[in-house]
């Protein structure tokens, strides 16, 4: 296999409606955080834009001998903090436009959270399903061998995402390190333990909003203990909240659901029993001692914390004002509509938005990425007291920020991100 390449300088030419091209949504949430902090406007469209782009257009050798041509991207949005850190997806409706949003909001992401890196994501536009494991591993070496200039511990760092896994990771490390010729495991984390990948990887992103949670109780004087949840979606993150939420504030579960539907219980559902049932049976429907409920019905519930894990988009106008939580956790991204916010906040629910409560994960990535680098593993103990540390402060920034300026803590969350940014670019001497 082998690559063209491009550095492509292009701006936004591509065939998406403007209103589901996530790229201009990403676009006009950093132009209302420019506005709300004053940020003159060559700044603003600086931030607009991904500094770097990379497309390259990879031939996979297929098992029966055939060529699949394959376009591959990765883009570098912003390294003024640090080196840049994001996720690669295998996914066919990928596109330029989805990796400069999600590169976007990953520099955002790593920002709030005061980690020393910028933010990049990558992808190539390709349905994994049907590739097989040889296909899959000379994919991830051919990705490799376009991009491997532009990576490395101190320029950019990829790591999982949709349908990418520690496996891929172990593939991409050992290919780099070919190209290279030395040991360099930081030059991408999400990586199997025995490589070098971090404790406390696999639960990181529902552990690290559950800790979010806790401070948010803390500061609207709510009592976790006996407190009632309800999930909606129970894969990975949902699965991990169910039970670490009981575990580490001794909430209630009272309610989960996946796409197959729901289901609930006055008395709390046992979430370890539940994850055993669905892992059984591939659905949470049928649990013993609980009714049934469906995903809308599951929003709208009378309970303390409500933490939608699944998709994108489903608190919208239409029932935003029915949601009766006083905290809502947003392991999902992007699960509420920009309006909803502007309702949920009126109505004193308290959002953790998506880009602050689903943070433990590229958190221990970093981590991955600062053990790799110093060669030495920290306890898992280590793992879950640094991530504490981090959350606890991010949640707090932003809390503070949305009490200083009168505003929801999503738009909170930009505006302490969007300005650490702005003030390290302006520090370089860049604008
Ligand atoms: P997953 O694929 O493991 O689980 C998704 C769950 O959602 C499944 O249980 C599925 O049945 C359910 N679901 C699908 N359609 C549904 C519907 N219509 N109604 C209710 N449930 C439905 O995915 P995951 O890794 O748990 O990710 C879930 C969300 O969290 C995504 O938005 C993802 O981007 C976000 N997230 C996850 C991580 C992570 O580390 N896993 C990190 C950051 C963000």
């Amino acid at each position: 296999m082998g690559s063209a390449f491009r550095q492509s300088d292009y701006k936004g030419e591509d065939v998406m409606t403007e209103e589901l091209n996530p790229f201009k949504i990403a676009q006009r949430e950093l132009e209302m955080a420019g506005k709300r902090l004053g940020l003159d406007k060559a700044m603003t469209e600086f931030l607009k834009w991904p500094m770097r782009e990379f497309v390259y257009t990879i031939p996979l050798k297929m098992d029966n001998g055939s060529v699949q041509v394959l376009r591959a991207y990765r883009v570098q949005y912003n390294n003024a903090r640090g080196p840049c850190k994001g996720g690669l997806r295998w996914h066919p409706a990928e596109t330029i436009d989805t990796v400069r949003a999600l590169a976007a909001w990953m520099t955002w992401k790593t920002a709030m959270m005061d980690i020393p890196l910028g933010g990049g994501k990558g992808g190539v536009t390709v349905d994994p399903k049907k590739l097989s494991a040889s296909e899959k591993e000379r994919l991830a070496r051919g990705y490799i061998r376009c991009v491997a200039s532009e990576l490395g511990a101190f320029k950019d760092v990829p790591a999982p995402d949709v349908y990418t896994d520690p496996q891929i990771m172990a593939w991409m490390m050992d290919e780099y390190e070919t190209i290279v010729r030395m040991n360099s495991p930081s030059v991408i984390t999400g990586k199997p333990i025995p490589l070098g990948g971090s404790q406390g990887r696999g639960d990181a992103t529902a552990r690290g909003g559950v800790y979010c949670m806790r401070e948010a109780a803390k500061a609207i004087g709510m009592n976790t203990r006996g407190a009632t949840m309800a999930i909606q979606g129970f894969g990975n993150a949902g699965q991990f909240a169910a039970t670490l939420g009981p575990e580490i504030l001794g909430l209630k579960l009272l309610a989960a659901s996946d796409s197959q539907g729901g289901v609930y219980s006055d008395n709390g559902i046992d979430p370890v029993a539940l994850v055993a049932h669905k892992m059984k049976t591939g659905k949470v429907a049928g649990f013993p001692g609980t009714k049934p409920i469906s995903n809308d019905e599951l929003l709208e519930l009378q309970v303390d914390v409500l933490i939608p894990a699944a998709l994108e988009n489903v608190i919208t106008a239409k029932n935003c004002n029915k949601i009766k939580a006083k905290i809502q956790c947003e392991l999902a991204n992007g699960p509420t509509t920009p309006d909803s916010d502007e309702v949920l906040y009126k109505n004193g629910v308290l959002v953790l938005p998506d880009f602050l409560a689903n943070a433990g994960g590229v958190t221990v990535s970093y981590f991955e990425q600062v053990q790799g680098t110093y060669n030495y593993f920290w306890t898992l103990e280590d793992v879950h007291k640094q991530l504490d540390a981090h959350m606890t402060k991010a949640f707090k920034d932003v809390y503070e920020m949305s009490k200083k300026e009168k505003v929801h803590m999503r738009a909170a969350a930009y505006m302490v991100a969007v300005k650490r940014v702005a003030d390290a670019v302006k520090l370089r001497g860049w604008v």
